[in-house]
This record gives structure tokens, C-alpha cells and sequence, in this order.
């Protein structure tokens, strides 16, 4: 029944992606072939790629326009993957201040969105069509991998502002007809983690996606329960946060399932995904072209520690050119088992959305980077947990004019009790020693 909604499900999207000229399946046939190409073949189309890019942002974004002609760089100048390093990073910072100018003049539909981001420094920024359109042919990639089919039973353990019966009509439809059923791991106790179990024995998804802790907690709850629960997905993807071996271990066992690890930003989503034999995750290179450099922005050798740079290959008209988003991770240099050509991301070893547990209660790191969406006001900021009822926000502001008792609240909402909330304005938020800054200090552990 799971298969025969699915294939019938996957006819009706590719009939209206024909009516509509949404040429994803296209795309997705492209990334079909694209994946095995060898590492050379990969390197020249994506200096093509990156070479449009820059074209286009050196007329069309006032930006980009004014960085390089003051550098007197072209894109003619990238003649090899080599030679991007001409071509500065764009920092979090950079992109906090300079985002209206980083869209091109010439932009057509583009959708406004914005990021906490793990680090704790929300980040506005546009994407456009075909940015979209490329995240949907991956994930048609990415499903293939997994030997999952849109439409199949899908249960997603995910934090959400608001609860199901709280969305709009248009997006209760969309949770119905893609069959996701979302649990909301914002804000769990162990009451509600058995109901969503229980829940979850009847609904038998197919696949399960979430938030490494959040599966994690599941995964626990079923390994050290008398009850049993029948839920015997065909794959789970994590994503969201750093995978440990020993979460990987906990969350397999209990759903006697593969786990595919996944990477993904909301800036630049769809970085890269395991495949079916897991030595790490393939960079989706068709569409980003990634490096990991020193603090300095120094590349650095495959199999060595550093920061992730990021451009994506797809979004014309934001062109997000070597971006740094933050987190810290190793390429691999050896190759994968499956014979793909997209180079393996080995791990990720930074990347800190963490958890408070407030009247014990968990809170995820990620409820607070939505808290802040949409707030330009505000360009950094941590949370410290210092006691079981008292967190203290650290906040570097533009301006003072943040609306701290509509926080206030929707903490406690969250929450669903008081607890002692300390404002802290501050002019600045060291990073850790190693570069990384980290949005929560749960200083309860
Ligand atoms: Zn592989």
C-alpha cells in the first residue's frame, strides 16, 4: 500500500512538474549520471559553474561588482579550482551587513529567508528557482540512495514553532498528501515521547528523518523500555547536527534500520548525504563546490581538520561565493566503496546546536535560532544555562529596540512554566579556541 500511493504519488509530481515546465526531473536525470563521473570530470564542470556564477554576480550584484573590481579580479582569471582562492570569503559577518547588496539588480522571483544557523549568528539571504529546483532534483537523488519513495509513510522528528493543528490550511495539506507525519521534538518529556512511539507503532513509517539528538532520545526510550513498538522503517536520515558513533549505534539498534547521515544548512542546503555503504557523506559537488581552509583561509590538506567553505553552484541571482558557514569539518581522501565520483565529507567536527533541559524539560539549541528569525536587530547571541530554572541570553545588538518580553514569552510557552530569563546586551561574543562559536553553554551538565 506504502509503494503503490508512492508510484502513484511520483506519476501525478512529474505530470504537474511537465504542466508547469519544472524541469526537476530533468535535473535529477542529470545528477543521475553526474554522480559517477571521476574527480577531474567533476573539478571541470564545476569550475564552468563557478565561473557563471561570478560572471553574472561582477555585473549584477552591486556587491560583488565593487569586491572585485577593486581586486581587479575577473572571472576570467579561474582557469583552474585552483585559482577560486582568488576570490575572498564571504564571512557570516560580511554576509549580515552586506545581504541587500549581494542580490542581484537583475533578480527575478527570489524568496527572502534567514538562519540562525548553529553558531548563534542569524544570517538574512535570498534563494531563487533554480536554487529550489536543485534542492528537489537531490532529493530525488538523496531518495534513491535510501531506496525511498516520496510519497512512502514518513515520520519527521523535527522542532516546529507551532503544533499541527496550528498551521495554515496549505500546510496541513502538504504534511497530508507528502504523508509526513512531524513530532515535535522542541519540547519533549517522557509522557509525550510515548505517545509520539505509540503513535508512530500505528502510523509504520517507512522513513524516519530528525535531528541527531532527537532521534537519539527515541532510539533510547525504545532500547530501555519494557513495552515494545512497532516501528521498522526502511531508513532514517539524520541531520541538523554532528552524528555520534555511539547515537548512530543507539538509533540503528532500535529501529533496526540504516542511517544515512545527512548535511545541510539553510543558507546552502543539500551539502551532502551518505550513501548506501557509509564511509561519509558524498558532497552533492554537481551543485556546491566545497573546501575546508585554516583560519587565515588557507586551504588545507584533504584528511585535515578545518573550516567549511561553501559556493553554491545554482543560485544565480545571491550568489553565496565561498561562504563560510561556520562549521568545521575534514574532507576524506579516499574514495568511496559505491564507486561515486562526489568527494567524501568524512565528518563534521563542529557544528553545536545543543540541548538545555529547563525544569526537566529538553529544550533543542535550534528553538532559540528560530526565536531570533527574522530579527536583523540582532547579530549574535548565546545561551547560558546556569541553573535547572535560569538561562542568561547574551545579545549583540544593532539596536535596543528588541521586543525581550515577546521572547520572554515564548520561552515560557515553549517551555510551559517560568523560569528566570537574564538579558544580557554585550558588544562582542568570543569564539572558542577554535574559531567556533558556540550558541549554547549548559553549564547544568
Ligand atoms: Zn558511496
Amino acid at each position: 500500500m506504502n509503494s503503490l500511493y508512492a508510484s502513484i504519488y511520483n506519476c501525478f509530481l512529474r505530470l504537474k512538474a511537465t504542466i508547469v515546465g519544472d524541469n526537476c526531473y530533468r535535473i535529477y536525470s542529470q545528477l543521475d549520471c553526474e554522480q559517477w563521473l571521476n574527480h577531474d570530470e567533476i573539478q571541470a564542470l564545476q569550475l564552468r559553474r563557478f565561473r557563471n556564477i561570478l560572471k553574472n554576480a561582477a555585473v549584477n550584484s552591486p556587491y560583488y561588482r565593487k569586491k572585485l573590481s577593486d581586486l581587479k579580479v575577473s572571472y576570467r582569471d579561474i582557469q583552474s579550482i585552483n585559482d577560486i582562492h582568488q576570490i575572498p570569503l564571504l564571512t557570516r559577518s560580511e554576509l549580515q551587513s552586506h545581504f541587500r547588496e549581494i542580490l542581484c539588480e537583475n533578480a527575478g522571483n527570489v524568496y527572502a529567508d534567514s538562519s540562525g544557523g548553529s553558531t548563534g549568528q542569524p544570517v538574512n539571504f535570498y534563494h531563487d528557482s533554480s536554487y529550489i529546483r536543485y534542492a528537489n532534483a537531490v532529493n530525488l537523488l538523496f531518495y534513491k540512495w535510501m531506496d525511498i519513495e516520496p510519497g512512502m509513510k514518513t515520520a519527521a522528528f523535527w522542532g516546529a514553532d507551532r503544533e499541527f493543528n496550528e498551521l495554515s490550511m496549505n500546510e496541513k495539506f502538504w504534511y497530508m498528501h507528502t504523508r509526513v507525519r512531524l513530532y515535535n521534538f522542541f519540547n519533549v518529556t517522557e509522557a509525550s515521547l510515548l505517545k509520539f512511539l505509540q503513535n508512530m507503532s500505528n502510523y509504520k513509517p517507512a522513513y524516519i528523518y530528525g535531528y541527531a539528538s532527537a532521534l537519539k532520545m527515541a532510539a533510547e526510550y525504545i532500547n530501555n523500555s519494557e513495552l515494545s513498538f512497532n516501528i521498522s522503517p526502511k531508513a532514517i536520515r539524520s541531520s541538523a547536527e554532528i552524528l555520534f558513533k555511539s547515537q548512530r549505534h543507539e538509533i540503528e539498534t532500535a529501529f533496526n534500520a540504516p542511517l544515512f547521515n545527512f548535511y545541510g544548512s539553510r543558507e546552502i542546503n543539500n551539502l551532502g548525504s551518505e550513501c548506501e555503504y557509509h564511509k561519509g557523506m558524498h558532497i552533492f559537488s554537481s551543485g556546491r563546490l566545497m573546501e575546508i581552509v585554516d583560519k587565515k583561509g588557507n586551504p588545507v590538506p584533504d584528511g585535515e581538520n578545518g573550516f567549511i567553505v561553501v559556493t553554491d553552484l545554482t543560485n544565480m541571482n545571491f550568489p553565496f561565493i565561498r561562504y563560510m558557514n561556520g562549521d568545521m569539518g575534514v574532507i576524506d581522501k579516499n574514495q568511496c566503496t559505491c564507486g561515486r565520483g562526489y568527494p567524501l565529507l568524512k565528518e563534521i567536527t563542529g557544528r553545536a546546536a545543543e540541548i538545555l533541559c529547563i525544569n526537566g524539560k529538553y529544550v533543542h539549541g535550534e528553538f532559540f535560532t528560530h526565536l531570533f528569525y527574522g530579527m536583523p536587530e540582532v547579530r549574535q547571541f548565546q545561551v547560558i544555562q546556569e541553573t535547572d530554572n535560569q538561562i542568561r541570553i547574551r545579545i549583540v545588538a544593532i539596536n535596543r529596540d528588541i521586543d525581550i518580553e515577546g521572547i520572554e514569552k515564548k520561552i515560557e510557552t515553549q517551555i510551559n512554566g517560568k523560569i528566570q530569563i537574564q538579558i544580557e546586551y554585550v558588544d562582542n561574543i568570543a569564539p572558542l579556541k577554535s574559531g567556533k562559536y558556540q550558541l549554547i553553554i549548559n553549564n547544568t551538565l
